[in-house]
């Protein structure tokens, strides 16, 4: 049992405002495995409070050479790996994470993104003198934007939160993060490793917590920049929020991607990668690949293939290395999924693996079987809603403009997936699709690119130097001609 009754604000565990507190239950056993504060507003308030005085202290964090911060973001990717054996099992347990994946994901892969960020702040140019057309001088810098208030959900949490803070702390700013509760308990671990990294005072602060706190963060008077991912209803809110206030805002939002097979496309050599393109995390990943889209005359032998690997993933406990498929986030989710499976099945689907009962064996545990459905239409609830769990339908299309059409026909425009033997005419092809990534026979996001989306998946790009301009506002100061 983990039990903390304190929150990781301005540097230190101290006690939260209010005596209540919320349980953490296994998605696996649905076991109460901890129990943290239920944060209030006031705890908002003090944790923006220590982020607004790190950030406007004269001397402090957003003043250091860049090259300064990035000695610090090193050592907290050095202390996150010291800890994986502590964070992964947490996440795992929390959300129904396969732990090897959370090895991946959410260690190894943040690790990474620090790194990647420290690098790029020794690297970047934070200001430049440009020789004007006149004579005169501009002096263009890159300052950051301040204090940022980020809110983020349950199913990648150290991930999302690398892909946030790391370009955030290189850019100089300070950060206010709101974890879901669900993804709480690692956050403690986190917090440690901040500690340990020698971060300053009052740079970093958690205050995981629900909606309510989260909209209170996002209006708060002295945040300077939001940054949010999430479902596309809530980033709507938090993006009207924002207008009115003319706060700069990022929002990575929900998906419905499409999986396009070319009828060159070598399915047996993709299994593997097709799987995490349709079912990775328990399909509770943004970016995957849930509707997939097959030549008329290949449809039945991509229905069959997929079939043969979605009865074949071994379903499990998150804890079990041979787990390929965990539990869903919680009751709440798992209720959901199953609804949309008896919608998809209502609205004339055909159920070839899976479907609403519990997977055999598992009678604890907010489990789904991995559901493959044949024969829906593409304007069906199944077909344009994100349904963020193991379902993934498959859709015949006639030719490549049919695919197209069906590919870009929802509202979101997250990601996509093309399968094909010919790398060219995969990457001509992505081209006319609406999607924010692409990924081709595979998907593995990059911390090196942008990664964002097109239309209601989103605004702004995360990751890449694009991330790191995200943080920054320019200044321009004009200097009279060099004497
Ligand atoms: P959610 O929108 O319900 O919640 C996300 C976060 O927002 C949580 O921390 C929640 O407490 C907080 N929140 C809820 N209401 C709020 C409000 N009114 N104001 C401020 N904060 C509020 O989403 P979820 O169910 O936690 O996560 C699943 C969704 O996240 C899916 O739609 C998925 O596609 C999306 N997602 C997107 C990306 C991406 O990069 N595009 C990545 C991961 C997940």
């Amino acid at each position: 049992m983990h039990v903390y009754d304190t929150l990781f604000i301005g540097g230190k565990f101290v006690p939260p405002a209010s005596t209540e507190t919320v349980d953490i239950i296994s998605s696996s056993t649905e076991e109460v495995i901890g129990r943290i504060p239920a944060t209030t507003t006031d705890d908002i308030d003090a944790a923006v409070a220590a982020a607004r005085s790190a950030f406007d202290d004269p001397t402090g964090w957003s003043t250091w050479e860049p090259a300064r911060r990035a000695e610090v973001l090193d050592r907290l990717a050095d202390e996150i790996e010291a800890r994986v054996e502590e964070l992964t099992p947490l996440v795992a347990q929390q959300n129904g994470m396969p732990i090897t994946l959370a090895h991946q994901l959410e260690s190894a892969l943040p690790a990474g993104i620090y790194r990647y960020y420290a690098e790029l702040a020794r690297t970047t140019e934070f200001e430049e003198v440009r020789p004007g057309v006149l004579g005169g001088r501009a002096v263009v810098r890159h300052l950051p934007v301040g204090v940022v208030g980020m809110v983020i959900p349950w199913n990648y949490p150290n991930l999302i939160c690398a892909t946030k803070m790391g370009p955030a702390l290189a850019a100089g700013c300070t950060v206010v993060m709101k974890q879901s509760i669900e993804t709480s308990l690692d956050s403690y671990i986190m917090a440690e490793a901040i500690q340990a990294a020698g971060v300053p005072d009052g740079v970093i602060n958690f205050v995981p917590g629900g909606g309510a706190t989260g909209a209170h963060l996002v209006a708060h008077s002295d945040i300077d920049k939001v940054s949010f991912t999430g479902s596309t209803a809530v980033g709507q809110e938090i993006g009207t929020k924002c207008g009115e206030l003319m706060r700069p805002v990022t929002l990575e939002l929900g998906g419905k991607s499409a999986g396009i097979v070319l009828d060159d496309a070598d399915l047996a050599a993709s299994v593997e990668n097709l799987f995490v393109a349709t079912l990775v995390n328990n399909g509770q990943t943004c970016v995957l690949s849930s509707r997939v889209l097959a030549p008329r005359s290949r449809y039945d032998e991509v229905v069959e293939t997929l079939a043969g690997l979605f009865s074949s993933v071994k379903v499990g406990d998150a804890l079990d290395p041979e787990t390929q498929v965990g539990p869903v986030v919680s009751k709440r989710q798992l209720d959901r999924i199953r609804g949309y499976i008896a919608k998809g099945i209502e609205e004339g689907g055909r159920v070839v693996v899976g479907g609403a009962d519990r997977p055999e064996g598992l009678d604890k545990g907010w489990f789904v079987q991995p559901t493959l459905f044949a024969d829906v239409e593409p304007d069906s609830t199944i077909a344009q809603e994100e349904i963020f769990g193991p379902v993934v339908l498959v859709m015949p299309y006639d030719d490549i403009d049919d695919a197209v059409r069906i590919a870009n026909g929802t509202k979101y425009g997250l990601a996509a997936t093309i399968w094909t033997s010919d790398e060219e005419k995969g990457r001509e092809l992505s081209r006319r699709i609406e999607a924010g990534t692409v990924g081709i026979n595979h998907f593995m996001t990059e911390p090196v690119a942008p990664f964002g989306g097109m239309k209601a998946s989103g605004l702004g790009r995360e990751l890449g130097p694009e991330g790191l301009a995200s943080c920054q506002h320019l200044q321009t100061v004009y200097l009279p001609p060099a004497s």
